[in-house]
C-alpha cells in the first residue's frame, strides 16, 4: 500500500486534489467506498474501496451496474489517499484534467472469510455495497491478477438489489447534488 505513484503523477501545486497520506489502519471486515464520474479525455467512473488506510482504486469506463448480466471493465490504478473520499471539483491541467463529482459513496462489508487484503491481492472481491446508488452485493474479479494483469471485471451479484435499470441515469453528485455539466457552468461563472 503505497502512496508513491499517486505522488508522482501529480503536481500539488496545480493540482486541487489532496495531497494525502498513507494511514497505519488494518481494514477489517468493512470500510468505506466512492465511485466518482472523471469527465477526462475519456469520460470514466472511478471505483475506490478503503483497504489498509489507502484507497485501492479503477477506472471502470462504462461505470458500475445494478444489473448481473452484465460484466463491466475495471481497469486497477494507482492507490489514493482516504482524503479523496471528499473529492469533487475541476482539475485544470495536468494528470487526470477535467470534472470530477462524487457519483456514489457510503460503505462496504466484506463477503469474503478472508481480509480484504488478501482477496484483492488474489482478484478475488466480494463486498455488499451500502451507498446511495450502489446497493447490495458485487464482485470484483481478476483471476490472474498478482499485482500485474490490471483488467478486472465488476459485476453486480444477484440480490434483491438488482435491477436492469441503467443506474448511470442517476447523473448527479450526492455531495453537491451537481451534475458534471453545472460543476462545469459554476467553474467557468467562477473564472
Ligand atoms: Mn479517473
Amino acid at each position: 500500500m503505497s502512496l508513491k505513484e499517486y505522488k508522482k503523477k501529480r503536481d500539488f501545486s496545480k493540482t486541487p486534489e489532496p495531497k494525502g497520506k498513507e494511514k497505519k489502519k488494518k481494514t477489517k471486515n468493512q470500510g468505506k467506498f466512492i465511485v466518482q464520474k472523471h469527465d477526462a479525455s475519456r469520460l470514466h467512473y472511478d471505483f475506490r474501496l478503503e483497504i489498509n488506510g489507502v484507497l485501492k482504486s479503477w477506472a471502470i469506463p462504462k461505470g458500475p451496474s445494478m444489473n448481473p448480466e452484465e460484466k463491466h471493465l475495471a481497469v486497477a490504478t494507482e492507490d489514493h489517499p482516504l482524503e479523496y473520499l471528499n473529492f469533487e471539483g475541476i482539475i485544470k491541467e495536468g494528470y487526470g484534467k477535467g470534472a470530477v463529482i462524487i457519483w456514489d459513496r457510503g460503505t462496504y462489508k466484506n463477503l469474503k472469510d478472508i481480509s480484504m487484503d488478501k482477496a484483492y491481492k488474489k482478484g478475488d472481491i466480494k463486498i455488499e455495497l451500502r451507498g446511495k446508488k450502489l446497493k447490495g452485493g458485487f464482485a470484483l474479479i481478476n483471476s490472474k491478477f498478482n499485482g500485474k494483469k490490471k483488467n478486472w471485471i465488476l459485476i453486480k451479484i444477484k440480490d434483491k438489489y438488482a435491477k436492469k435499470q441503467d443506474i448511470l441515469k442517476k447523473d448527479k453528485s450526492v455531495k453537491s447534488g451537481k451534475t458534471i455539466k453545472q460543476i462545469k457552468k459554476n467553474e467557468n461563472r467562477k473564472s
